[in-house]
């Protein structure tokens, strides 16, 4: 079974998936594997380059994140040709990561931690998915706790991701993080008994 863990930001994902590490679950992070498809050198990396062009890349040939985030930010055409380049090579990632957890170990639930599941439709690539939701109030806070973030710029990050109510409603299990981390802890060991 591959469950898919997705909310918003700031609702706990991160530290839902550091629980079932802890647990000895596989968690595929799918911006570890972003990010590793991005590595000096890559062929995602030269595609984005072509596109985007040279000014993402860093001297050390590296891919400088923010500033094709400031590209893409807002603007639905460029979002779309960065899908274009990142959505198949993510897929054919997902996949061996998937096969390599598999190996590894057959009978045991394998967890993909996809803040954009919904949105990137990669949802069909699991079986299940876990929506991790928290009131709007504790996520602004949390998110700008941990990113010194503004208000403005939270509520900005916010607005481009699917509403929270809408990845509830089509979510097979919705993990309620508003209380403590215990609470959250037995919240997960809940959801998978
Ligand atoms: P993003 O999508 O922005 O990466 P996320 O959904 O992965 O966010 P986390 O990073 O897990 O969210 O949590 C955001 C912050 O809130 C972190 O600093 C985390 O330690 C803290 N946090 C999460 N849940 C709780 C909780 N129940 N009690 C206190 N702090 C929490």
């Amino acid at each position: 079974m591959v469950y898919g863990i997705t909310g918003g930001t700031g609702s706990g994902k991160t530290t839902v998936c550091g629980f079932l590490e802890e647990m000895g679950y596989t968690v595929i992070d799918a911006d570890k594997v972003a990010r590793s498809l991005t590595e000096p050198g890559s062929q995602v990396l030269w595609k984005l380059s072509e596109t985007f062009g040279k000014e993402i890349i860093a001297e050390d040939g590296s891919l400088i994140r923010k500033k094709l985030g400031e590209i893409v930010f807002n603007n639905k055409e460029k979002l779309q040709q960065l899908n274009d380049i990142m959505g198949p090579a993510m897929d054919e990632a997902f996949r061996s990561a998937l096969d390599a957890a598999v190996l590894k170990n057959p009978y045991s639930k394998v967890f993909f931690d996809a803040p954009t599941l919904y949105e990137s439709g990669r949802e069909s690539m699991v079986d299940k998915v876990w929506v991790v939701a928290a009131g709007l109030e504790t996520r602004i806070k949390r998110i700008m706790d941990r990113d010194g973030l503004s208000r403005e710029q939270v509520l900005a990050r916010m607005a481009n991701q699917l509403p929270e109510e809408e990845k509830i409603r089509r979510a097979d299990v919705v993990i309620y993080n508003d209380g403590t981390l215990e609470d959250l802890r037995m919240t997960v060991e809940k959801a998978l008994k």
